[in-house]
């Protein structure tokens, strides 16, 4: 969120210098500034002892495995906490180990995701309404119906660390 007017007040917010940041939108009533906002999201990308990864399928979204488990942390949520419980919430699995994998700008929804590699032994999958569909796929064939590689495709890079980490285990 990029404020043009105070979140508190309403008032129409002034550019004001603030050190190093420059100038920085300013409410002269709260004097306070109100430095731009955006969402903490975690993506996490899943996969078990047979080299294969979880994909879900969006109804809304398309008709093909496209993604892998993502979520808004909730304020007080650690991003760690956040990874786990989407996971249990979206897939019905409690991950046995989990891995921060970076984070990742996606500019189109001013997201920040903060991206994670789980493991969890190959089991059957209990999903929310959120999601239509889930597979475990051979992690070989999972760019076939993945969304397409490019900036700010958080999965991909995600994908490429754990294809890395499989080659130097
Ligand atoms: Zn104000």
């Amino acid at each position: 969120m990029r404020y043009k007017y105070c979140p508190e007040c309403g008032t129409k917010l002034i550019p004001k210098h603030a050190g190093d940041d420059g100038a920085v939108p300013y409410c002269e009533r709260c004097k306070e500034f109100r430095f731009d906002t955006f969402h903490s999201c975690v993506i996490v990308l899943t996969y078990n002892e047979f080299d294969e990864i979880i994909l879900c399928r969006q109804g809304y979204l398309s008709d093909r495995y496209t993604s892998v488990t993502s979520g808004y942390i909730s304020p007080g949520e650690n991003a760690e906490q956040c990874a786990l419980r989407e996971v249990r919430e979206e897939l019905g699995i409690d991950l046995e180990s989990l891995e921060y994998a970076g984070t990742y700008w996606f500019g189109k929804k001013d997201m920040l995701m903060h991206g994670f590699i789980g493991f969890a032994h190959k089991q059957d999958l209990v999903l929310s309404e959120e999601i239509d569909s889930a597979e475990w796929v051979p992690a070989a064939k999972a760019p076939e119906t993945m969304y397409p590689d490019g900036p700010g495709n958080a999965l991909h890079e995600l994908y490429r660390l754990y294809l890395n980490k499989k080659l130097t285990e």
